[in-house]
């Protein structure tokens, strides 16, 4: 079912800002700019409120418990998420994807998910400490992170060689995830063959590097949408939101 929208707050065309850029007012203000949002984001039941008020603008909603304020508008059924600015890292406009990435931050910023972001960073690293990604491959971005993530993610943000920071890619894959249902990753590529040498970290050595390397890519993979599909559930019935 597509996404139900509403709105709070002041919206009229001499209220300050809040938050929200002119771009995303105008957008939020179109019937044709809704509709999209409304209809990408049709997988899941979302029920998605934007509001726009000097006093609750950089609230961080983690339960129900954290606001009086939109009581009425939680439904139980829904995935129910409050917006009271589009102000993040990235300055993009409010697009569906953009929301499903906000909103990841806002779970991580949340006590339980940012275990799950830890435990994301640390798998990150074991590939990458396990296996020499050789310096020229990345010298150009300057970050090997960033180079992983080039490699085998599909979405956009790395096809195109443009995440703000290489752990980006956690909220880019989440909101690939809740939107289209499908998250994998790109075979590893060859270059990540090279073996680094000496005993891991477990304390065996393995000969077989290739396969172990895409073992680790593998299970990343599955970790992340094992951790995915469990955000989302605790979505539903709560209210979350930035
Ligand atoms: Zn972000």
């Amino acid at each position: 079912m597509p996404a139900k929208i509403s709105f709070m707050g002041k919206w009229s065309d001499s209220s300050p800002l809040y938050g929200y850029s002119r771009t995303d007012i105008k957008l939020l203000k179109s019937e044709k700019g809704l509709d999209k949002i409304s209809r990408t984001l049709s997988r899941y039941d979302f029920n998605i409120c934007f509001d726009r008020h000097r006093d609750y603008r950089n609230n961080l909603f983690h339960g129900i418990e954290d606001t009086t304020r939109y009581q009425g508008f939680v439904d139980c059924d829904k995935i129910n998420i409050v917006y009271t600015n589009n102000v993040g890292t990235e300055r993009v406009p409010l697009t569906a994807w953009v929301l499903m990435h906000r909103l990841s931050h806002s779970l991580v910023m949340g006590r339980h998910y940012r275990q799950y972001f830890d435990g994301f960073v640390k798998k990150t690293k074991d590939i990458i400490a396990s296996y020499n990604i050789r310096q020229e491959y990345y010298t150009a971005l300057g970050n090997e992170v960033k180079y992983l993530f080039y490699q085998i993610g599909k979405m956009r943000s790395c096809r195109q060689r443009n995440l703000v920071t290489p752990y980006e890619f956690f909220h880019e894959g989440f909101a690939q995830y809740i939107i289209t249902g499908n998250f994998e990753f790109k075979p590893c590529p060859q270059s990540f063959k090279y073996y680094r040498g000496g005993i891991f970290n477990n304390g065996y050595a393995y000969s077989k590097e290739f396969e172990h390397t895409q073992y680790l890519v593998d299970d990343l993979e599955n970790y992340l949408i094992s951790i995915y599909q469990d955000m989302i559930e605790c979505c539903f019935g709560s209210i979350n939101g930035l």
